[in-house]
């Protein structure tokens, strides 16, 4: 989400003359778009502006902006961490920054935050995205209600909000006319777009079938999914739509019912097992993914267990993982005396990324001999020959050799070997 609101600053920034330099140290507006999903990617935009400020004292006509999940939760704070800052928005205040731009480049210092979107339609604005990759992100609904107790989303995001149909289709028309190969439906909860527009019949499902009917070889991929959200209604289109590739990303967060009440996710460990098995019975060869936390306040080794045991029994093709970090607003970060200690999370982190190489490399083991259509996506040159690094529908990456084929090329690939984190395989002539 990120990477496409940073797209989408770009195109903005575009239209007031500025350009992008890959040179940081030369460039006269330098704004850093922050997460704070965990402390530690605060701490680093922190660390980045302390860099910045130093760069400011020898250059006081630079100009330095915050924007994202940071800026959304520390507001003007941020100002007494980083007093050299010229602009603070928000993530609701994108749409604002033609105003924004004008303010700083005034010499005046400006913090726009606010809890309601600036209401706009998006495709009025220019996206720069970067023509050098084949994937095109397209943010279809924006923030959360599910109020998950570890999470700071529906804080800074705010509440859910989906695109309208017709102007999501309008841009993947312009994305596949500019010659992207693959577009990606971003949400914080894909599953819940449309629910905002009541009784339109507005669904993820009716999306895909939309976007399936633009002409083009080109893929469709959604994430992310909320495992209880996930309807039939949607595996239907997902097997209707060729273009739709066979591929979910499921957050699954615990594998024991107790934790994922206390983290109020609206599922237990059964039921998400049932959703899983029911994708895996009617695509054989889906790749579903997840994420974990490690070491939630209170969480026993006996429940850290069923998530190890989760991972196994239920074959995920990759998880993310992260070691529990304590959010401001959030429920699980007032359970201070339900803390456990770092050297307890991260010890479990550890196991839990052993179990995710372990699981890894036996899910990609039982695609050797198969054939897997792939979009190539880049190239890099290894020992005087050129490798072709593709990613299948189903996500997996995979490495081959072929003159013939270029970047944004599809091609059917044997697989021929597997390691924890990719595939290998031979083009079929
Ligand atoms: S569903 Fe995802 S984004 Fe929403 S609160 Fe839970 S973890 Fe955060």
């Amino acid at each position: 989400m990120n990477k496409s609101d940073s797209e989408r600053i770009a195109g903005i920034l575009s239209e007031f003359g500025y350009e992008q330099t890959e040179i940081e140290k030369e460039a006269d507006l330098l704004i850093i778009n922050t997460c704070s999903i965990r402390q530690l990617s605060a701490d680093k935009a922190y660390s980045k502006l302390g860099v910045w400020g130093k760069w400011k004292k020898t250059r006081p006509e630079l100009k330095i902006g915050i924007c994202g999940c940071v800026a959304q939760q520390d507001k003007e704070k941020v100002r007494q961490r980083a007093p050299y800052i010229d602009l603070v928005f928000g993530t609701h205040n994108i749409y604002e920054l033609p105003t924004l731009i004008k303010q700083i480049e005034e010499d005046e210092k400006v913090c726009a935050i606010t809890n309601t979107p600036v209401v706009c339609n998006q495709n009025d604005f220019k996206i720069i995205r970067k023509q050098d990759t084949v994937n095109a992100w397209i943010p279809i609904i924006e923030g959360c209600n599910n109020f998950c107790t570890y999470c700071v989303v529906p804080f800074t995001r705010g509440r859910e909000r989906s695109r309208r149909p017709e102007e999501i289709i309008q841009e993947a028309k312009n994305i596949i006319k500019e010659g992207f190969k693959e577009i990606t439906l971003l949400g914080q909860n894909v599953d819940s777009y449309g629910k905002d527009f009541k009784g339109e019949n507005i669904t993820l499902a009716n999306l895909l079938r939309g976007l399936n009917k633009i002409e083009g070889n080109f893929r469709i991929r959604f994430v992310t999914s909320y495992p209880s959200d996930i309807t039939d209604d949607l595996i239907d289109a997902v097997e209707e739509c060729d273009k739709v590739c066979k591929y979910f990303h499921i957050p699954m967060q615990s594998g024991n019912s107790h934790i994922l009440e206390e983290m109020n996710r609206h599922y237990t460990k059964a039921q998400y097992y049932q959703i899983v098995s029911k994708i895996r019975n009617r695509f054989p060869d889906v790749a579903i993914t997840s994420d974990f936390i490690a070491g939630f306040p209170g969480e026993t080794e006996e429940e850290f267990q069923d998530t190890l045991n989760a991972i196994d029994e239920l074959e995920l093709d990759y998880s993310n993982t992260a070691a529990y970090s304590p959010r401001v607003f959030t429920k699980a970060g007032k359970m201070v005396d339900k803390f456990l200690s770092e050297e307890i999370k991260y010890e479990r982190l550890e196991r839990l990324n052993e179990k995710n190489r372990e699981v890894c490399l036996k899910s990609n083991e039982k695609f050797v001999g198969k054939v897997l259509n792939v979009l190539v996506e880049s190239k890099t040159e290894k020992d005087g020959k050129v490798i072709l690094n593709s990613r299948a529908g189903n996500n997996k990456i995979v490495h081959f050799e072929d003159e013939t084929k270029n970047i944004g090329d599809f091609v059917d690939v044997k697989i021929t070997k597997a390691q924890t984190w990719c595939l290998y395989g031979e083009p079929i002539r």
